[in-house]
């Protein structure tokens, strides 16, 4: 059996979502695909280990989309018309370093340079000059980061000599230059690698500053509900502009004509055509598997064998009768955004020996509790968890879940 739409999407994450939602508004007849019991993909909140608490599976902060027009000027109405609703945790985080010291990071900006002047007077008032620096070029970041390749110019055509060389450098170049306090570095590079690219990698200098900037604006900031209330939402805009988001199917190749990509075909045999474009977020190291090699082209492919997506990182999740408490200067602190900041130089061979695949003991640490700000995730009282840490992954081992029965 085969359908023919406008427009069919291969996967249903929040990205592939977002870009059906705008065709869909745009009067296409949109149909999206995807494998799982509910669109999202790693935008989810599911409820993993017990009913009645919701957990996300992957990402939580959904402060790196806040700048998109999606978002920051509500484009699709997915707050106005589609129920989403964002809160921002105050304080933003709250680390303990190797050393029993602490740092907390407050929405309020002097109270986050106080806090850095206990480590460095100088280092409180870098942070506040890169702040206002990264002002600056935070159109052209976001022109170049929400805008298809080549519908905005690249970022290093539209900054200054001095961004244009803390692009080309390191997270850890940038923080060396520009702090001199070991925990505030350590702070920052913890910030810095939460996207999971080794902080010495070169071309890492920039989420030295604008992961912190976004925190600084608005926190590690978490929808109401839990992250997989951002697709839910794209789902509403879809289906109410006439497109379809069909889940449990499973896309296993592409349908070509005349070196075109015109379709898909799902594993129950079905084939789904599209007039205008196919599309997808499947991850592009599967997807180059869907169509033979000579569809893709050789420069293609090359650029897919190359990409190195980052670092693995290991997830355990936890339901809890109490939120975390982590030592602080002045006592203790609850954050939903917490964790271990290991010192620089131990975090840099942390992620060689992540990528070696030796096993990590400690180091850097990411501790998440939404329930802190946002009680409709658990049981009245009750918290949700979820510990990151970089540790080497075995490809084709399945993950395991551990049900910590006994509250
Ligand atoms: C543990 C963890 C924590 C994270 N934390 C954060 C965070 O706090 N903040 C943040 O911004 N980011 C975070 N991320 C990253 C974030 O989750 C991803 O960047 C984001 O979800 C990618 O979205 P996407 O739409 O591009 O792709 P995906 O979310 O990967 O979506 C791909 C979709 O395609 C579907 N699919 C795949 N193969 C097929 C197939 N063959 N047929 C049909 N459907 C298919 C999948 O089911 C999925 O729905 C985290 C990631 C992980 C793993």
């Amino acid at each position: 059996m085969s359908e023919t739409v406008d427009v069919v999407v291969a996967g249903g994450g929040h990205n592939s979502l977002v870009t059906a939602a705008y065709l869909a508004k745009a009067g296409l007849e949109v149909l999206v695909l995807d494998a799982r019991c509910e669109a999202g993909g790693g935008a989810a909140s599911e409820e993993l280990l017990l009913p009645g608490y919701l957990i996300d599976s992957c990402s939580t902060g959904h402060t790196l989309i806040q700048p998109n027009p999606v978002l920051r000027d509500d484009e699709l109405g997915l707050k106005a018309d589609y129920g989403l609703r964002y809160i921002s945790p105050d304080p933003v985080a709250h680390v303990v370093f190797p050393d029993g010291e602490s740092f907390t990071h407050w929405l309020d900006l002097d109270r986050t340079c106080d806090e850095l002047a206990r480590f460095s007077r100088r280092d409180a008032d870098s942070y506040r000059r890169l702040l206002r620096e990264y002002d600056e070029i935070k159109p052209a970041v976001s022109a170049y980061r929400f805008n298809p390749v080549g519908y905005a110019p690249a970022l290093r055509d539209a900054v200054s000599q001095i961004w244009q060389r803390r692009l080309l450098l390191s997270a850890y170049d940038v923080v060396g230059y520009e702090y001199e306090d070991p925990h505030v570095r350590a702070y920052m590079l913890w910030q810095a690698f939460q996207t999971l690219q080794p902080v010495d990698a070169y071309g890492t200098g920039l989420n030295a500053i604008s992961i912190l900037a976004g925190r600084q604006a608005q926190s590690w900031i978490l929808p109401v509900g839990g992250s997989g209330e951002l697709p839910r939402a794209l789902v509403r805009c879809i289906e109410e502009h006439g497109g379809r988001v069909v889940t449990e199917r499973l896309v296993t190749g592409l349908v070509l004509e005349n070196g075109r990509c015109t379709g898909v075909e799902t594993a129950d045999g079905e084939r789904w055509l599209a007039r205008r474009a196919v599309l997808s977020s499947i991850h592009v190291k599967a997807l180059v598997e869907m169509a033979p090699a000579e569809a893709w082209g050789e420069e293609f492919l090359y650029g897919i064998d190359t990409f190195d997506p980052g670092i693995s990182v290991a997830a355990q999740y936890y339901v809890t009768t109490e939120p975390p408490r982590f030592r602080a200067h002045d006592g203790e602190r609850e954050a939903v955004s917490a964790g271990l900041a290991a010192w620089p130089d131990d975090l840099v061979q942390a992620v060689r020996d992540t990528k070696a695949g030796r096993v990590q003991d400690g180091g850097w640490l990411l501790c998440g509790t939404p329930t802190l700000v946002d009680p409709s995730r658990a049981p009245h009282g009750h918290h949700t968890l979820k510990v990151l840490s970089p540790q080497p992954w075995a490809p084709g081992r399945n993950a395991a879940v551990i049900r910590h029965e006994d509250l």
